[in-house]
């Protein structure tokens, strides 16, 4: 039996997309804490935001806002489990298999069927679409993980925009702006995910095998690679050798291969 690795929605979510790269992947795969990460902490704080709010609003008036039409605004929110909670196993190719859903609803009129939701802090445009392969499968991905874990069956998918609002007039910074504090308007929007499982088994056998196999060579096109190697050239040129964190983060990864 092959060793188990870990995978999260996410990541497999990337493999839909025609960009990814089969190297960046076996780095990132086998060296889970990078060196630095470039991902800014203020979007995953404002989505833990709208999750409080449609929490609120629901504990306040028993329904959702009205922005949740769509959906139905008697679901109900669930408490998302936490990823270590929230994973199964595979058991074709001994890949655990987490995440952490932004939003779990239960539909109360469809005998609890479930509806899970990402939040996006961000305008839908052509751009998003053209993740919209990425995203069914990360979605796809906590469906099946609700069913596995016994939450139930998933009746439908969908993202969640939450616009920010910029164009400002004068007449509303009263409702805006106090002598300690700012506020930003959002503008939801709830688009539909097409559910599709049938992505995954393909994507989690792709995984294994670059996972067990040597680096995979550079994706043609990036010239982020050849950027990195002049970077690791000019540090090692000024210092007469690499930083602490980076010669540690190639020895992970050295030792990591090896074994
Ligand atoms: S080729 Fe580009 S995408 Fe692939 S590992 Fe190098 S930097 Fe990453």
């Amino acid at each position: 039996m092959t060793n188990i690795f870990q995978l999260s929605a996410k990541t497999l979510g990337q493999m839909s997309l025609p960009t990814f790269c089969g190297r960046c992947f076996w780095l990132r795969v086998h060296n889970p804490q990078m060196p630095f990460q470039v991902f800014p902490s203020i979007f995953s704080s404002i989505d833990t935001f709208s999750k409080r709010v449609t929490n609120l609003y629901f504990e306040r008036h028993g329904r959702l806002p009205n922005w949740f039409k769509p959906i139905g605004l008697d679901a109900q929110p669930l408490e998302a489990p936490h990823w270590s909670k929230f994973n199964y196993t595979d058991r074709g190719t001994n890949i655990k298999v987490t995440g952490t859903a932004d939003e779990i609803l239960k539909l109360p009129s469809r005998q609890g069927a479930l509806v899970i939701v990402d939040y996006k802090t961000a305008r839908h445009s052509t751009r998003a679409d053209e993740l919209a392969p990425m995203y069914q499968t990360q979605l796809a991905c906590y469906s099946a993980i609700a069913e596995r874990i016994g939450m139930g069956r998933t009746k439908s998918l969908w993202l969640a925009y939450y616009e920010p609002v910029t164009d400002v007039t004068a007449d509303q910074l009263a409702d805006l702006v106090d002598d300690d504090s700012v506020a930003m308007r959002f503008a939801p929007k709830l688009i539909p995910v097409e559910m599709n499982h049938t992505t995954i088994p393909k994507l989690l056998k792709k995984a294994r095998k670059i996972y067990d196999g040597p680096m995979p060579g550079r994706m043609a096109g990036c010239r982020d690679c050849n950027l990195l190697e002049d970077l690791l050239r000019t540090v090692r040129r000024g210092q007469g050798g690499l930083p602490t964190t980076l010669k540690g983060f190639l020895a992970s990864t050295e030792q990591r291969v090896a074994r």
